[in-house]
Parts: C-alpha cells; sequence; structure tokens
C-alpha cells in the first residue's frame, strides 16, 4: 500500500522497529500502534459488533482486494485479502504476541515505607527479577473514566525497583536472591504520593473520574543499536514485538496474490499461558477466519478446505547460543548471531514445527534469500512455548514455530542482531505474498 512502509533497508527497517518499541510500553500500546499503522495504509476498521457485510462492501470490489483489521484490548487481527480469492482459498497467518512479563499495578496501588512512597505491584509472566534493578521506570497502559471511555496513557520516569548496596549484603554476588514480593516493589517518591493521581494526569482527566486501570511498569531508556559495527539492537519488549513488527511490515508492504489471504495474528497473554478472550486460547482468529469466510461466501465444505491448506508461522522470538553460558545449549545446534531467523524444534511439541512445515519454512527462507538455522533445546533444559502450538489445536492448521534469535530473553533489556530482525520480516512478507 504505502511505499513509505516497505521493508525497503535494514538500517531503515530497524529505525521503525525501534521508534515502534519506543512507542509500545504496553500490549495495549502495541495493538493500538499498529492499528495506527494499519489505519494510515488504507485498512478499514472491522468492529466486533459490526455487521462485517456492511464494512466490506464500502471497498469497490467487496471483500476482493481489501484490507482490514479487527482491535481488541491488546489483541489485533489484520487481514489483506488477494484480487480474486476463491471460497476455499486458505489463509497464511502470521501469529505473534503483544505482551511481555513485568509487573502490572495492584488495585490498591499505594505504599508507604519509612518516609518513601512505593507502588504496589504484581509479578506478569516469567520475569528475569533481576534486570528490572535500579532503572527509570514509568508507569503505562490504559485507564477507564467513569463515563466508560479508555485513554493510553504512559507517566514517563516515576518509579525504580532500588537495590540493596553491596555493603548491606556482602554475599550478594554469591547468588543474588529476590522476593517476588518484598524485594520488587518500586520507589515513587517521599511523603504522600497517589498512584491513582499519576495515572489521572496521565490521562488529563481529574482523579475523581479515574474508574479502573490495566496498568503496567516499564523501562523508559530508549532502544539503541551497539555493537562495534551497530549490527546488536538492545531494547525491551523484543520478545514478542520482534515479531509482530516483523508481520506488521510485511503486511503492509506486501499484496497478496490475486488467491491468496494473508492475516497477521497478534495476540495477548502469552506470557501467561494464552487463556484469555484476547489470547491465542480464545476464539478471536477463529471468529475472524469465519466471518472472513463468510464474506468470501464459503460454505462448510469450502472452510474445510481452506483451513486444511492454510498456514500458520507462530513467529516468537528465540535464544541465541550465549558466550559465557555455551554450555546451556544443545551441542549441535547452536544459533548464532546474524546468521538469520531460527525454526525451533521441540519433539514433545512445545513448538509445532514438523518435517512439514520445517520443509514449508526453508522454501519460504530460499524464495526470501534469507539464511535460516535452527534451534532446539539441550535435553536438561526444557524450552519454553509459544503461541503455535495452541492455534494449531484449536483450528487445526498446520503450523510452524521460528523467530529472532535474542540473548536475555524475558530481561527488562533483550539484545537481537539486526541482520536477523530484518530477515523475519523478508521472510514474512514472501509467506504473505502467497500464490
Ligand atoms: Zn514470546
Amino acid at each position: 500500500m504505502t511505499a513509505a512502509q516497505s521493508t525497503a533497508t535494514v538500517d531503515d527497517y530497524i529505525d521503525r522497529y525501534g521508534d515502534f518499541i519506543a512507542a509500545s510500553p504496553t500490549a495495549f500500546h502495541a495493538a493500538a500502534n499498529a492499528a495506527e499503522q494499519l489505519k494510515a495504509a488504507g485498512f478499514s476498521e472491522y468492529g466486533l459488533t459490526e455487521d462485517w457485510e456492511e464494512i466490506a462492501q464500502q471497498n469497490s470490489s467487496g471483500i476482493a482486494d481489501s484490507a482490514g483489521f479487527v482491535l481488541r484490548d491488546g489483541a489485533i487481527i489484520a487481514w489483506r485479502v488477494g484480487a480474486d480469492p476463491l471460497p476455499h482459498t486458505p489463509f497464511n497467518i502470521w501469529g505473534a504476541h503483544s505482551d511481555s512479563p513485568g509487573f502490572v499495578l495492584k488495585p490498591n496501588p499505594n505504599r508507604k515505607t519509612e518516609s518513601w512512597a512505593q507502588a504496589n505491584v504484581e509479578v506478569y509472566g516469567g520475569v528475569l527479577l533481576n534486570s528490572w534493578l535500579d532503572r527509570d521506570l514509568e508507569f503505562a497502559g490504559r485507564v477507564f473514566d467513569s463515563a466508560g471511555n479508555c485513554r493510553l496513557i504512559r507517566t514517563g520516569p516515576v518509579a525504580r525497583i532500588a537495590q540493596l548496596a553491596v555493603h548491606l549484603d556482602r554475599e550478594v554476588n554469591n547468588g543474588l536472591k529476590l522476593d517476588r514480593q518484598l524485594h520488587t516493589q518500586p520507589i515513587i517518591g517521599v511523603g504522600e504520593v497517589d498512584v491513582a493521581e499519576l495515572l489521572a494526569d496521565a490521562a488529563g482527566i481529574p482523579v475523581t473520574e479515574l474508574a479502573a486501570w490495566d496498568v503496567s511498569l516499564a523501562d523508559t531508556q530508549l532502544p539503541a543499536r551497539i555493537g562495534a559495527h551497530r549490527e546488536l539492537f538492545a531494547a525491551g519488549r523484543q520478545d514478542n514485538l520482534s515479531s509482530t513488527y516483523a508481520g506488521l511490515a510485511a503486511l503492509i508492504a506486501q499484496t497478496p496474490a490475486p488467491q491468496s489471504i494473508a492475516v497477521l495474528a497478534v495476540f495477548d497473554h502469552e506470557e501467561v499461558g494464552s487463556g484469555s478472550t484476547t489470547g491465542a486460547g480464545g476464539p478471536l482468529l477463529q471468529g475472524v477466519i469465519k466471518r472472513l469466510q463468510r464474506l468470501i461466501g464459503a460454505d462448510t465444505e469450502a472452510a474445510q478446505r481452506s483451513l486444511a491448506a492454510s498456514w500458520v508461522i507462530s513467529a516468537d522470538a528465540s535464544h541465541a547460543v550465549h558466550p559465557n553460558y555455551a554450555g546451556h545449549h544443545d551441542p549441535e545446534t547452536r544459533p548464532q548471531p546474524g546468521k538469520g531467523p531460527v525454526l525451533k524444534h521441540n519433539a514433545n511439541q512445545r513448538y509445532a514445527t514438523t518435517g512439514l512445515g520445517a520443509a514449508k519454512w526453508r522454501a519460504l527462507c530460499e524464495a526470501a534469500g534469507v539464511e535460516s538455522q535452527d534451534y532446539v533445546a539441550n535435553n536438561t533444559i526444557p524450552c519454553g512455548s509459544t503461541i503455535g502450538p495452541i492455534t494449531a489445536e484449536r483450528t487445526g492448521i498446520n503450523t510452524v514455530d521460528v523467530g529472532a534469535p535474542l540473548l536475555s530473553m524475558h530481561s527488562c533489556r533483550e539484545l537481537s542482531h539486526v541482520d536477523d530482525l530484518y530477515g523475519l520480516a523478508e521472510v514474512a512478507r514472501e509467506f504473505f505474498r502467497g500464490q
């Protein structure tokens, strides 16, 4: 659609990826920012409560050759339909997630200890706790006013989870132990501070009108290219904005073939098991597929044929081999930085990749001119999981698990290689091209 959004060069792509991360401290921001970019590129918004036939009819060719998206909380599903879809035309679905491990504000958010004002937070997902210490943090998320209106907010740097001085814990370098309740509560000032007032100020409403919130802590340090050749990229939330942004940029840049349908599915709550209305375990994706199939004129038979020929590429951050902990990886499969996105394997179906999916992925990489490498865990260190096995189970669609290799996954600030990020977006684009 807009040429400005093409995945044209690595530097250009990485600049835009960094801007997207900087503007997306929470899943709500990421989904809203994706929606803004899609709207700017000509995608129509389809409301969940609206009549989709009416919206599709606003396009001169109906659902054919159209582009749309549905935004729900921290999740977004977007699509582009080729110029001549048949009732059994399959879907090429790029799946990702918008959430990251961190800390969520509890309902009674104020604490006072000695003269310090503190906030009261809850751990979300598998946080690498120590990585959040001694950083300039903000509150970010969404708030609701008493009329039910929702606003995205961010306060700017106000908070810090302060580490104990080495003088007061001489054993700390023999193993840092953090209590998830006692040691994770951020300082937000001295004296009387009301967190609700900070949130209301950020929303531009009086605190008396603040009805509710979904607010997290977020690091305020901007993303940066580092490394001797600026080949590395340091930022929080690369798990999994690396895959979200790759899919977004690719969907905007790539017109699908006449009988192809490209879908970007970005879910929330992956880090806590995907079981929610906006998680991959919920019905959001299937609802969109069914409604699109109806608009394309698919009956039950055509819909089943379509699903049987469809693909999900479940893209989620993966692990590069760590130079200081080389023994923690499989001895033969060692993903290197800059050698391309990885294809994830797990015999126990923590990843959904099979030989069929591996062949599909390798063909896409070759067509895109992108190097790819494999990931499999050391047998003594079980790997994580992704939305891949969940969407495979729910939809029955062939699924393959892939992602950009990182160091420090689930840290407040993760590290990737710019070529792997760009390579992932290029393969996404090839996938969306379809045939
Ligand atoms: Zn992830």
